[in-house]
């Protein structure tokens, strides 16, 4: 009995690891040379330079149980205080109302006291205590949803680099029942979102819970690190860098016969897919045609993270809080800047700043770019923007492209499409990134539940 498992990204890691502690023989199998996926952390030159994510939320349990799990309890940080982000609109930095939750303020006063919205606007935005709900429960733009409630003003200066800064995908664009499902119930509870968010940020203050990002002290790629090594405790399981799935046919009995590169071919009882949505559709299509045409319906864009170190003597003024995010519209080809020096401890040697800016959204043709072109024109915008003029003295560009699943509308219908296509296969799961949840908490989610599906195929037996 042999459960295969593609992709040694965190789920298929997470994926295999579960399998692992049930004693099931596992051969995870990577294409790349190395483990981790979209997770990577180097250290350069005493920057300790994240490729991928730099954090998790605390609030989905996933990340942090498997954290203690591999005793990496320590290692758990919270970012620094004060964690003041600005927001450049209009050709201006303003300072992000301190209390803001995922979208809507959880605090009244920084909110009212804003200068980010003239009164006007804030009286747009205040019209939302006194809207009705509208009663719909089909999936809408999060953009649309926001706008109909809160108007125009905080959608393009707030909410849309927020949530456009994590799925990669403009708000207009952006499914609400994927995303920021928590909106709709609330708009179904209380109404106004206004005095929802204000009441959930009642019951944070009350529990004390501060910032929901949390990181390990060395990095994201501890989590690689911590599942390499229980993965090689184990002889259970066989992994194999360097070797691209090419292919899965069914075999009698229900087995899968799996091609690698190379013309080499293996045998599985059972399959888990967590690699790119792209790859796993490709697989499918052997196995299972229907769900191969839902997961390849869901669209794939590109990203890139350009870490650039500097002397801290380079800036004029020193940079202000934990970064910035640019509104649309404005003349410049970066998203947003973090300033990982000073949001999270031990990021950069003393006297240095370490960034991290995100290219994209507001200029895609930028990625066709070689590096140097790349650097060079975020170099510029920092330039503008803080006045750095001289060279970085470290820098590092990690693109992902065509690797960004992006939640659009209908998104949850093409993913349970998917799952209802395979129900027939029992033995075969497909999890990550494409489907519920980006984030590495519901990754890791998805690699455990994925185990949990295919050990229940092949011994009967119910995971926990
Ligand atoms: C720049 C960036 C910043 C991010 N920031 C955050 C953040 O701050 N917080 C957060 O929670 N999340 C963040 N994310 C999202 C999160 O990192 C990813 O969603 C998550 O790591 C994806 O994990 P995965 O295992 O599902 O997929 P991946 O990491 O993409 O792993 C899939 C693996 O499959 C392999 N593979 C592909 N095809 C084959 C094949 N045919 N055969 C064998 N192997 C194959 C690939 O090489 C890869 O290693 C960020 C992502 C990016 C790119």
């Amino acid at each position: 009995m042999t459960v295969l498992v593609v992709g040694g990204g965190i789920t298929g890691l997470t994926a295999a690891y579960t399998l692992a502690q049930s004693g099931i023989p596992t051969h995870l199998v990577e294409v790349s040379g190395r483990l981790g996926g979209k997770i990577g952390t180097e250290n350069i030159d005493g920057f300790l330079v994240e490729s991928g994510p730099d954090s998790f939320i605390s609030y989905r349990p996933a990340a942090l149980e498997l954290a203690r799990e591999l005793g990496l309890a320590d290692s758990i940080i919270r970012p620094t205080n004060p964690r003041t982000v600005l927001i450049r609109s209009h050709g201006r930095f303003v300072a992000m109302p301190e209390g803001m939750g995922l979208v809507l303020p959880t605090r009244l006063r920084p909110f009212v006291e804003t200068d980010m919205f003239s009164p006007l606007e804030k009286l747009r935005i205040g019209m939302d205590l006194l809207l009705p709900r509208d009663g719909r429960d089909d999936d809408v733009a999060v953009g649309a949803f926001l706008r109909r409630r809160l108007g125009r003003a905080l959608v393009d200066r707030l909410a849309g680099p927020l949530l456009g800064g994590v799925y990669g995908t403009l708000i207009d664009e952006l499914s609400l029942k994927a995303v920021v499902p928590q909106l709709r119930d609330a708009e179904r509870r209380h109404r106004s979102l206004l005095l929802a968010s204000l009441a959930s940020g009642r019951e944070a203050a009350a529990r004390g819970s501060g910032s929901p990002f949390v990181t390990l002290s060395g990095g994201m790629g501890q989590f690689i690190v911590g599942l390499t090594a229980a993965l090689e405790r184990r002889s259970s399981v066989e992994i194999r860098l360097n070797s691209k799935v090419e292919a899965l046919e069914r075999r009698g009995g229900g087995d899968f016969e799996v091609a690698l590169a190379g013309g080499q071919r293996v045998r599985a009882e059972a399959v888990v897919l967590a690699a790119p949505g792209p790859a796993t559709a490709n697989l499918l299509e052997g196995v299972a045609p229907a769900a191969s045409a839902h997961v390849r319906s869901i669209r794939h864009g590109s990203t890139a993270v350009v870490s650039l170190g500097y002397r801290a003597d380079q800036f004029a003024k020193p940079p202000i809080g934990h970064g910035f995010l640019v509104a649309a519209g404005e003349p410049l080809a970066i998203d947003g800047c973090t300033i990982s020096s000073q949001k999270w401890a031990s990021r950069a040697p003393e006297g240095t700043v370490l960034l991290r800016v995100f290219v994209g959204s507001h200029s895609p043709g930028a990625l066709a770019g070689s590096d140097a072109e790349i650097v060079a024109l975020v170099e510029q915008d920092l330039g503008l923007l803080t006045g750095v003029r001289s060279a970085p003295i470290m820098t590092r560009v990690s693109r992902s492209i065509g690797l960004m699943p992006e939640y659009t509308v209908g998104h949850l219908d093409r993913v349970a499409g998917a799952n209802e296509a395979l129900d027939q296969l029992p033995n075969l799961a497909i999890a990550g990134a494409p489907f519920r949840g980006v984030g590495v908490p519901d990754c890791i989610a998805q690699g455990r539940a994925a185990a949990g599906r295919v050990a229940e195929a092949l011994t009967g037996v119910v995971a926990r």
